[in-house]
This record gives C-alpha cells, sequence and structure tokens, in this order.
C-alpha cells in the first residue's frame, strides 16, 4: 500500500512538472511566439514589411537579411517616436505595435505571411522634423490632427535618438513618447475645461465681472496674476488667463461639476490612437474644498493632463462638439466619430479662443493663420514653467487642431507659440507649390 502511494505520489508530481512545463510554454509562445516566428521567418526569407509616412516617404522596412530606415539622419530622428525601433526601445512606436502586422503574423498557426506588407501613415515627415527642428532639443511634444478627417499629421516628442544607433546616448526620458505617454501640469490651458464647465454650469456666467488687482483672498487664500487685469468679464478672463476670476470661476463651477466636466471629455481616461494606449490624467476627484476647486480650476493642484487628451478635447470644439478620433495609420477606414463637447458649448469656446488670439496674443504671432487658441505657463513647483499652447485654425481647407508642450520650457506664450506657428505655417504650405 506505502510502495502504491509512493508511486502514485511520484506519477502525480510528474504529471504536476508536465502540466507546469507546458502552461509555462504557452504563457511564453502566446507572449513571445510573435517575436519567435517574426526571428525565424525573417531567417526563412519569408517576411517583409515597409512603414511610409502620407507622402510615400520610407520610415522603416525590414526583410530577411537587413533593417532599413529613412536615409536622412533628421528625419529619422525627428520620426523616432513614430516609426519607434526593432529593438522595441520606446513603447508608442510603430515596429513595436504593429509587428504583427506587419510580419502577417497568425498566433493560430505560428506563421507567418510572405507577401510584403505596407503600412501608411498620416503623419507628414516634414512637419514632423520642422517640429523636431523648433523644439529645439528642448524636451516637449508637437501633435497636429485634422478635426475633420482624424489624420495625425504631427506627433513629435523630443528629445529622441537615431533608431540606427543600437548603443546612443540616450537623454534622461528619450523613450517617452511626450505627445501620448506621460502627463504634465497644465497650467491656463486647463482653463479651457474650466470655462466649458462654466458655460453649462453658472447660468449668470456672462453677467459676472472679475475684479483683479494682482492678488486676491479667495475662501481665505491668497492667489495671484502676473498682472492686474482690473475689471474681467468672462470673455476678458480667459484672454487675460486672469487667475483671480477663474479660481472664483471653478469655485461656482463647484468640484461635483468640474469632475463631471474633466471625466466628460475623457481627460482622466487611457486612449486608443489605433490600439497604442495613451497616459491617463489626473485631477482632484476626492472632496477637497474650495481652495483646492479654485486652484484645479486653473490647472494646477494635483491636475495633470495628458497633451493627447487636450489634444483631443480641441479637437471636438473645432469640429463643433465631435471628435473625430484622431487615426495614426491611414487603413482606408474611415475614424470613429463621438460628440465629446455639446455643440452650443463647442461653438461659444470656439468663439473665446479666437478672441484669446486677437485680444491677447496677437494676430501677427501666425501671418496669415486665423489661430483661436489658449497659451498656459504651468508651475512645476521647482521655480520652473511647463509652456503649452492648444488650439485649432479656424479654415475649412486647413481644419488643423494643435498641442504644443514645452517641459519646463518657460512662458507658454513667448516659448509655446512660435514652435506652433512655425508648424502650422509648414502645414498650410503642404499640398501646394510653395517652398516649405
Ligand atoms: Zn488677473
Amino acid at each position: 500500500m506505502k510502495k502504491l502511494n509512493r508511486r502514485a505520489f511520484s506519477v502525480l508530481l510528474i504529471a504536476a512538472f508536465i502540466v507546469m512545463g507546458l502552461c509555462t510554454y504557452i504563457t511564453r509562445y502566446l507572449r513571445d511566439g510573435e517575436s519567435w516566428a517574426s526571428y525565424f521567418s525573417r531567417l526563412n526569407s519569408l517576411s517583409e514589411g515597409t512603414v511610409t509616412d502620407r507622402n510615400g516617404v520610407l520610415l522603416a522596412s525590414f526583410n530577411a537579411n537587413d533593417n532599413h530606415y529613412n536615409e536622412d539622419r533628421n528625419t529619422r530622428i525627428a520620426n523616432y517616436h513614430v516609426t519607434g525601433d526593432f529593438w522595441n526601445r520606446t513603447g508608442t512606436g510603430i515596429l513595436t505595435n504593429f509587428a504583427r502586422q506587419l510580419h502577417g503574423y497568425n498566433p493560430v498557426t505560428g506563421m507567418t505571411q510572405t507577401k510584403r506588407i505596407s503600412l501608411k501613415l498620416n503623419v507628414d515627415t516634414v512637419l514632423n522634423n520642422k517640429a523636431y527642428a523648433a523644439l529645439a532639443g528642448r524636451k516637449g511634444a508637437v501633435g497636429v490632427v485634422n478635426y475633420r478627417t482624424g489624420e495625425l499629421i504631427c506627433m513629435v516628442s523630443s528629445p529622441a535618438i537615431d533608431p540606427v544607433e543600437s548603443d546612443p546616448v540616450a537623454p534622461e526620458g528619450v523613450y517617452i513618447n511626450r505627445l501620448l505617454s506621460a502627463s504634465f501640469t497644465p497650467g491656463s490651458i486647463f482653463k479651457l475645461v474650466t470655462a466649458a464647465a462654466a458655460i453649462e454650469c453658472v447660468p449668470t456666467i456672462w453677467q459676472r465681472s472679475f475684479f483683479c488687482e494682482g492678488e486676491k483672498e479667495i475662501s481665505g487664500v491668497l492667489f495671484h496674476c502676473p498682472f492686474e487685469h482690473y475689471t474681467n468679464d468672462f470673455r476678458g478672463a480667459l484672454a487675460n488667463s486672469c487667475n483671480i476670476a477663474f479660481a472664483q470661476i471653478a469655485i461656482s463651477v463647484g468640484q461635483t461639476e468640474m469632475v463631471n466636466h474633466v471625466r466628460a471629455y475623457g481627460f482622466l481616461d487611457s486612449h486608443s490612437l489605433d490600439g497604442i494606449p495613451t497616459a491617463a490624467g489626473s485631477y482632484p476627484l476626492d472632496f477637497v474644498g474650495d481652495p483646492e476647486t479654485a486652484w484645479s480650476g486653473i490647472g494646477q493642484s494635483t491636475d495633470l493632463i495628458c497633451p493627447y487628451s487636450m489634444l483631443r478635447f480641441v479637437a471636438a470644439i473645432a469640429n463643433d462638439g465631435v471628435l473625430v478620433e484622431p487615426k495614426l495609420i491611414d487603413d482606408g477606414q474611415p475614424a470613429e466619430h463621438s460628440l465629446l463637447v455639446n455643440p452650443d458649448t463647442a461653438g461659444i469656446m470656439q468663439e473665446l479662443m479666437r478672441n484669446n488670439v486677437i485680444q491677447t496674443y496677437g494676430d501677427n504671432r501666425f501671418p496669415g493663420l486665423e489661430v483661436c487658441g489658449k497659451t498656459g505657463t504651468a508651475e512645476v513647483g521647482d521655480g520652473t514653467d511647463h509652456a503649452w499652447f492648444t488650439g485649432f485654425l479656424k479654415d475649412p481647407d486647413h481644419p488643423y487642431a494643435f498641442i504644443v508642450f514645452v517641459e519646463q520650457g518657460g512662458g507658454g506664450l513667448s516659448v509655446a507659440t512660435p514652435i506652433a506657428n512655425t508648424v502650422l505655417q509648414a502645414a498650410m504650405r503642404r499640398g501646394t507649390d510653395m517652398e516649405y
């Protein structure tokens, strides 16, 4: 009996090892099978793929023997966070996220296709090069989307590396795509959210007047403005980016409705750019009281915003409230549409954002363009500021929404608006015979 028990135990033990081994194999097959298959298929000359921009410019290609990128080093670097690399060092790269499609890999059969597979992107390498050059080595990001079609025509994150280098001198944070994969203190661009909430939740907002002498105690806390704005109405408060006005506006909206709007506009969620996940943001959700609600309404407090979420929001405002979901890949399929902003609110926001440029920033910063926007200078807490500028062109032939972010870059107006102008001017000239 004893012997039999011992034998049965041994058999069970062996069976357990087999099951464990099988589980490990299946897990690793599901996780790594694609790279095993692509590795062996490439050795056997079976798999070929190319990635091009919207105009057919080669970004990356591979076949059995070789990997290739664009011939121009500046183009490779400027487009690094779009392309990624064959080592999967940056999470948002096409070569990483679309390896399965590019290899034609089928997880059921474990086979890869032999035909050449091409992925055409919506980005324009010329715009990306312009945007990357304009960031001039600073940490930051630029995104431009056609708000009517959803085509993401510009996606740049800086700094970047040359993907051909196996062991590059990589500055800190170089592999993070700052447009998609991180969240930052928004500062005054967040007043767009507070303004939209106020339009819907504060019926007296158009009759209100806000007096600013540069500082004011609100709910027991002293708020500062960089300038004395004196009497602001709601429109003027946004154009002046008056903290003292917007602290009071946020309190009038109230934390509950602020949270409702922040959530409804998608700032708390991770989104999917053709399957590439973006960073979620944060906003005070637990009760914080009036002073902190005021801080959060002016884009400080614990507010964190993914630049991509703000790009979606302004794109929806520009498109009368309807968000055409951005697409990085031109797969011939129409983009998804959803109502992100109440159309009446969107119309009012368009007018307010146009007024910001006319009244405060100056149309002369954007020659020949009809820009609607909002700047932001976000205090980071260590004495530095993030520079932001977001908005859109009111131009049916060039329906572009944009966001420019320079991490610890300084003032939004002085630092971020010239970058936006450079990229938008280039975008205007694309598709024409003019030089760019
Ligand atoms: Zn003020």
